[in-house]
């Protein structure tokens, strides 16, 4: 096998294209269990960096919503409240997910002020006026929710 000249070797490949991918068919049949491990480690490592560049993505929405509830200034448990919804916005029907999608995240920190962000506590208060409020609308008047909020955050509400 010519392995020293890229050139010389293309050629060989070339020229033994389906025997080599028969050897190759043959070579996983034969030893699924090698397979089955490489794929396994490949998986865990990496999740580990898909979490790596998850948990910075969060943080930089974080830090472009402020870090902490806008309620309460609450640290923990912090969800990203969908205020507006434009033509390019991410849409999930989990309000009260905890890990926000990727995308989602991206949106956050592209435009903050479609965002607010509120601790599970004043979402879930938030989620429950505007299910009171009987607005079965797609979008939920952003005003209103600026309203809600601001009330909430004066303590006139609960
Ligand atoms: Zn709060």
């Amino acid at each position: 096998m010519p392995w020293r000249d890229i050139h010389k070797f293309r050629k060989w490949y070339n020229e033994n294209k389906v025997r080599i991918r028969a050897y190759q068919e043959e070579w996983v049949k034969r030893n699924r269990d090698k397979v089955r491990a490489s794929t396994k480690r490949s998986y865990y490592k990496n999740k580990a960096k898909r979490k790596k560049a998850y948990d910075k993505l969060r943080y930089q929405a974080l830090v472009a919503l402020g870090r902490c509830c806008f309620v309460c200034q609450v640290r923990q448990s912090l969800h990203f409240h969908h205020l507006e919804y434009f033509p390019d916005s991410v849409r999930h029907m989990k309000p009260h997910r905890i890990n926000d999608g990727e995308e989602r995240l991206k949106e956050a920190i592209a435009h903050p002020e479609r965002f607010v962000l509120l601790c599970i506590e004043h979402h879930m208060k938030l989620e429950a006026l505007k299910i009171k409020l009987k607005r079965g609308l797609s979008q939920f008047p952003v005003e209103l929710q600026r309203k809600i909020i601001e009330a909430l955050y004066n303590n006139r509400l609960f």
